[in-house]
């Protein structure tokens, strides 16, 4: 495995390790092509740092950018594919200005019955890491829907 040039993992502070940006990136500029292993959902994958290609397929992320981090309000996204030219990708792609320090984060996007608390701390924070589109599906414990938020 390489090490992607501009990246650092570190210990975060928001959860576990983290990835930082050891350099500028532009809005919009690759911040890293991903190396990683396809599986299908038929085998048993470990999917706690996979991308998800579609038609049951993963993508399990083997270098430094399984330790980014979830942002409900992030400086990047990925973007994955899965076509005869290239086989499967991800990209890291930054989508506001990076500086050089900043912690790296995409919105992980999960799907409701898979939805975890969320600790990003930013004000946009949904309060889970889940689509934002579909976190009024997230059946939350009652600690949570009591308000103690
Ligand atoms: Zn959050």
């Amino acid at each position: 495995m390489g090490t992607i040039s501009g990246l650092r993992v570190i210990r975060s502070s928001v959860d576990g390790y983290g990835v930082i940006a050891t350099r500028d990136f532009a809005e919009g500029e690759l911040i890293a092509e991903v190396d990683g292993v396809m599986w299908h959902e038929r085998e048993p994958v470990d999917d706690r740092y996979s991308l998800i290609l579609g038609d049951g397929f993963f993508y399990d992320m083997v270098d430094q950018t399984r330790w980014i981090n979830h942002s409900c309000d992030p400086n990047a996204e990925v973007e994955v594919g899965n076509d005869a030219e290239r086989g499967p990708w991800a990209h890291i792609v930054a989508i506001r200005a990076v500086r050089a320090g900043e912690e790296i984060n995409y919105d992980y996007a999960f799907a409701p019955e898979v939805a975890e608390p969320c600790r990003c701390g930013t004000a946009a924070c949904r309060g889970y890491i889940v689509d934002e589109e579909l976190l009024h599906l997230v059946v939350k414990p009652p600690a949570v829907a009591s308000g103690a938020r």
